[in-house]
C-alpha cells in the first residue's frame, strides 16, 4: 500500500526502530526493493534522487509505474524525492503523486533553509505528502569534488532544534559523521551520536541518517538506539548488483540478457533484507 512517510516514521519513532530508504534509478531496482520489503514484512521507502530522476528517467513517465508498484504492495511503501533542491522540480514531483519529498535547502543559511522548507511543508500538506529536510550537510566520496564529511559540516543541534520547531517538518536529516557513497576498504567512520541524542531529547522528532552504506553494523545499531528512524542506503544496493553482473558475465559472457536483469535485482535484494534486519523494521509492516 502506498503511504507518505509521516505515519510509518511516527510508528518507527514510537516503537524504536528505523525504516530503510533505498535508492532506485529504474523499475527493476524499485521492484527489488519492494519485493525485499514484502519478504521481510517491513515498511519501506523508495528514494528517488532528484539528480538521477533528471538524468535517467523522466518524472511523469517512469515514476508512475513505480507509484503503481507501491500501491499494489502488501507492505507500506513511500516514494520519496531524495535531495530535492530544485524547487520547481520538487513541486512537479508532488503534482505527479510522490507521497514524500525531501526539501534540501541545506546549502542556504539556516534562516533561508527554514523559510524555503516551511513553504514546502505547507504545499505538501495540500497533497497529503510528508516532508524531510536537512540541517548541516554531508560530503560525497565519489565524483569530481569527492570529500569526506568533516566536523564543519556536522549539524548544529541548537540550529536543528529551532529548525524543527519553526518548520514542522516530518523528519530531519542530520550530519554526524556519515558520507554519501562508498568508503575505502576497511574504513569505519566515527559517528558523533551526541548530536542525534541532543536533537532527539529536545524535539522527539524522527531523525534521518544519510549515507548509510558501509558505515558498519555497530554504527547502524547505535544510530537506531539514539533516535534515527530512517536510514538511507543507495551505494551498497548498487554495488551488490554491479558485482553480480560482473561475476556472472565473467563466468558466462553469453548469459541471457533479460534473465541477467532479473537476477541482478534479486542479488541486490539480499542487501536490502540485511539492512531491514539491522534497522529493526522486519515484521513491522503493521
Ligand atoms: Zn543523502
Amino acid at each position: 500500500m502506498y503511504e507518505s512517510m509521516k505515519g510509518m516514521l511516527a510508528k518507527a519513532n514510537a516503537e524504536g526502530y528505523a525504516v530503510m530508504a533505498i535508492n532506485a534509478v529504474d523499475l527493476e531496482m524499485a521492484r527489488g526493493i519492494i519485493t525485499a520489503a514484502e519478504q521481510m514484512n517491513a515498511p519501506i521507502i523508495i528514494d528517488l534522487l532528484q539528480d538521477q530522476i533528471k538524468r535517467y528517467f523522466d518524472c511523469d513517465i517512469l515514476t508512475q509505474p513505480i507509484i503503481k508498484m507501491a500501491q499494489a504492495a502488501h507492505v507500506p511503501v513511500a516514494i520519496n524525492l531524495d535531495h530535492g533542491h530544485d524547487i520547481a522540480h520538487l513541486k512537479r514531483c508532488l503534482h505527479e503523486g510522490f507521497s514524500s519529498v525531501m526539501c534540501d535547502a541545506s546549502a542556504l543559511s539556516p534562516e533561508e533553509n527554514a523559510k524555503v522548507t516551511r513553504g514546502i511543508v505547507e504545499l505538501a500538506q495540500t497533497y497529503g505528502a510528508s516532508v524531510e529536510a536537512e540541517v548541516g550537510n554531508m560530503g560525497c566520496s565519489v565524483g569530481a569534488d569527492a570529500h569526506f564529511t568533516d566536523d564543519q559540516m556536522y549539524t548544529d543541534p541548537d540550529v536543528a532544534i529551532k529548525f524543527i520547531q519553526d518548520t514542522g517538518v516530518d523528519c530531519l536529516a542530520v550530519s554526524y559523521g556519515s558520507t554519501h557513497g562508498d568508503y575505502p576498504e576497511g574504513y569505519v567512520p566515527t559517528f558523533h551520536f551526541d548530536i542525534v541524542e541532543k536533537i532527539k531529547a529536545s524535539t522527539g522528532a524522527p531523525l534521518v541518517l544519510h549515507g548509510g552504506s558501509g558505515t558498519g553494523d555497530e554504527n547502524m545499531r547505535r544510530s537506531v538506539e539514539v533516535g534515527i528512524n530512517k536510514i538511507n542506503v543507495g551505494t551498497d544496493y548498487m554495488i551488490a548488483q554491479r558485482e553480480f553482473v560482473a561475476k556472472t558475465l565473467a563466468e558466462d559472457p553469453g548469459y541471457n540478457w533479460p534473465q541477467l536483469l532479473q537476477d541482478s535485482w534479486a542479488a541486490g535484494m539480499e542487501v536490502v533484507k540485511r539492512y531491514i534486519e539491522l534497522s529493526g523494521s522486519a515484521n513491522k509492516a503493521f
